[in-house]
């Protein structure tokens, strides 16, 4: 039902070399179902090996090639979507057609990088003599060493790893030991699609230990990091001791705005369906709710009926629309976060609860007038919780909605079109849909500003981050 996951090194399915294991745990259950290989030092040398000696290949493979593979890969994905949602639903929680979609979008992520492949155009630049010629070229930074979180298992992975691939990298992604299997499964399909050894390579351990082995190495170029704030700061730091190149995607606390002229039952729909997606435990999740007073009561009314309708249990249960939370850990700061809310006069208007019984379930959870003082107003609550407070003027939602060092993802619903047009120009994030949710597509950016990191998975800019520029001039005398 569910495999025991091994390290994949220099295109081997392999132990660990000291055969040390993690136990994978069930979130919906709280048994362990599987053991993940957790990789020493040996098992990241022999990585590190195997990735820069494919890189002498691998960069030079032409990018028709390697697009060429990497569709491959996506099909693979396309085939087995239905196995690997089961693997990951049963490792991370979440319900399977949210585990089956991300499966079906990464294999759309892979198509996408393979495109972009042929597209790491360079530049003539006008040179001042008739015979010199000055050539601008792009060429793949090298061996990159990729961080990727247990939230999306698969989607985390796919962009740096499409990336990366498509301009002619190698890799060596740390993946999550909460949830190994699915990811493992990503990376299997790109090995059956016939990705040379060594150019992928998938281990898995103790994060911090990876990291400051991995980091400072001499055979990394470049590092990208999905996770905390905190945890990003010490990594981004370490890479600039190192004079690596970093790539941060982390927390957020995403403003709603909503006014008084816009379609609530949109606004209540689209909003309950991204807050508790993946059961809140999402980067750019919908937060601190900012509703104009007019509408305030009517939009929170519209919301919690949402809210009720949600089915929380098992993810591989018929029905299910809300899974539990990927660890114990988890579950008690979302608890904490509301308990604080309450005590300092927040209102529960559904959910508040921890589920009862086994799983680390927490009820979806709405509050309403939540005092700036909360803890969870400021600081990132990662789970089933949606806050609320009420506001009369533009300026003062923008002001709310800025007032936090964190800037990625930010939504808003109004009609009138002036005030969509000054959203626009005034929020602060990196990522701002309005009227619809329009975000996470390949094709378009993804990532954030301020504390919420730097660079974009996502976009025609996002292969940049794994290219660097080579000028050469040259006279022909
Ligand atoms: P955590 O900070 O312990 O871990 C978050 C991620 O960072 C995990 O994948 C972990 O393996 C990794 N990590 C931690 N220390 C590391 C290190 N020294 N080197 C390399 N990787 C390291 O928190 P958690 O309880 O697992 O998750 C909750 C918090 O993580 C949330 O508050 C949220 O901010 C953040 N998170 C963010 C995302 C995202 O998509 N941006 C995803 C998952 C978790």
């Amino acid at each position: 039902m569910y495999p025991d996951v091994m390290l994949f090194v220099n295109g081997q399915w392999q132990p660990a070399a000291d055969g040390g294991s993690l136990d994978v745990v069930n979130p919906a259950t709280e048994e362990v179902i599987g053991q993940v290989a957790r990789a020493g030092q040996a098992d990241l040398d022999k990585a590190l090996d195997a990735a820069s000696t494919a890189f002498a290949t691998w960069r030079i493979t032409s990018p028709l090639e390697r697009g060429k593979t990497m569709r491959r890969a996506a099909e693979l994905l396309r085939e087995r979507a239905d196995h690997i949602a089961g693997i990951m639903t049963r490792e991370q929680g979440k319900p399977l057609a949210q585990a089956r979609a991300e499966t079906l979008g990464a294999a759309d992520t892979i198509d996408w990088f393979a495109g972009e492949a042929q597209r790491t155009y360079g530049q003539l630049v006008p040179a001042r003599q008739p015979d010199v010629q000055q050539q601008v070229s792009k060429r793949p930074v090298g061996v990159v060493a990729a961080f990727t979180p247990w939230n999306f298992p698969i989607n985390q992975v796919v962009r740096k790893l499409s990336a990366a691939l498509a301009a002619g990298c190698t890799i060596i992604v740390k993946g999550p030991e909460e949830t190994p299997g699915s990811p493992a499964e990503l990376v299997r399909a790109f090995a059956d699609a016939g990705v040379p050894a060594g150019v992928i390579n998938l281990v898995y351990g103790v994060p911090a230990d990876i990291s400051e082995y991995l980091i400072p190495h001499p055979k990394v170029a470049k590092i990208s990091f999905t996770g905390s704030t905190p945890v990003g700061k010490h990594l981004a730091a370490l890479a600039g001791q190192h004079m690596k190149r970093a790539t941060m995607e982390l927390g957020g606390h995403a403003p709603v705005l909503v006014f008084e002229d816009a379609d609530l039952d949109v606004a209540a729909r689209e909003m309950a369906l991204a807050k508790f997606r993946n059961a809140g435990q999402v980067c750019i999740a919908p937060t601190r709710f900012l509703i104009q007073d007019a509408v305030y009561d009517t939009f929170i009314d519209k919301f919690a009926a949402e809210v009720r309708a949600l089915r929380q249990g098992d993810g591989l249960d018929e029905g299910t629309t809300i899974g539990p939370m990927i660890h114990g850990r988890g579950r008690d700061n979302i608890e904490a976060f509301v308990n604080d809310a309450v005590e300092k006069g927040a209102q529960v208007v559904t959910g508040g609860k921890r589920g009862e019984g086994k799983g680390f379930f927490f009820e979806p959870t709405v509050l309403k007038d939540v005092p700036a003082s909360a803890r969870a107003w400021s600081e990132e609550p990662f789970g089933p919780v949606a806050l609320f407070q009420s506001f009369s003027e533009y300026d003062e939602a923008v002001a709310e909605a800025n007032r936090l060092p964190f800037g990625l993802a930010a939504y808003a619903y109004a009609r009138d079109h002036r005030l969509v047009a000054a959203l626009g120009r005034d929020v602060e994030c990196g990522m701002l849909t309005i009227n619809h949710n329009g975000l996470g597509l390949p094709e378009a950016p993804f990532g954030g500003i301020k504390d919420s990191g730097y660079g974009t998975e996502g976009g025609s800019e996002a292969i940049e981050s794994y290219l660097e520029l080579r000028y050469v001039t040259q006279a022909a005398r």
